[in-house]
């Protein structure tokens, strides 16, 4: 089962992916989570992402293409796999259906997960996130149980530099111009399913699963 999470950035696409990863018992690969880990570990990789996401831009699809090209091709994704923000312009689901094509497979489901931008900016400034892990909890509505610590490792949280007011706008202009359309991409090949993102996390989940199953 080869998924697809489509939305805006703070939709809860991640939280969503990461459900589904533990329920069907496949990876959740997230081209923000390489990214972030690769900037922990000042990797090349991660010098070269961060001048972007650090001003709310794409990442060129080049570098992005090729590293999940690359992930997608070991042995823990032959079952399938959920793509957690990747896609996230025209020529990355391009080379994506291509890569795909050469292995005689397709995606199986695009989930959009809709969430208005007023709701997105209210969501995305309480967000905390782990310095450590990555795992991110929410000042009203996923509070960490010791509050600003993670629940995981025990880092304080912080507010993300790219969950910053400013930047947080950016990101949803890019998500307009370049992102929104892959949602007639997936459409045209029949395999997209749009849900309310507005609702409870279970009852999101609850509706992804009721596509998936
Ligand atoms: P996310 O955690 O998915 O919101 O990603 C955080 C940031 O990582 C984005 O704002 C981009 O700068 C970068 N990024 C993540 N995925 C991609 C992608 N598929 N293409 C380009 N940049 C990406």
């Amino acid at each position: 089962m080869k998924i697809v999470m489509l939305g805006a950035p703070g939709a809860g696409k991640g939280t969503q992916a990461r459900m589904i990863s533990e329920k069907f018992g496949i990876p959740q690969i997230s081209t923000g989570d390489i990214f972030r880990a690769n900037i922990r570990d000042n990797t090349e990789l991660g010098q070269r992402a961060k001048s972007y996401m650090d001003q709310g831009l794409l990442v060129p699809d080049q570098v992005t293409c090729d590293l999940v090209v690359d992930r997608i091709s070991k042995d823990d994704c032959a079952e399938g796999y959920i793509l957690d923000g990747f896609p996230r312009t025209i020529p990355q689901a391009e080379a994506l259906t291509k890569a795909l094509e050469k292995t005689g497979s397709r995606i199986d489901f695009a989930i959009d997960v809709e969430v208005p931008d007023d709701h997105i900016v209210e969501r995305m400034s309480g967000r905390r996130a782990c310095p450590q892990c990555g795992e991110t909890f929410h000042i009203l509505y996923r509070k960490p149980v010791k509050d600003g610590i993670c629940d995981h490792c025990g880092n304080e949280l912080i507010l993300r530099d790219d969950d910053h007011p400013d930047t947080v706008q950016k990101r949803l202009d890019v998500y307009h111009s370049q992102t929104q359309p892959l949602i007639e991409y997936y459409r045209e090949q029949g395999v997209l399913h749009s849900i309310d993102g507005t609702r409870e996390m279970d009852t999101v989940f609850a509706d992804i699963c009721a596509v998936l199953e």
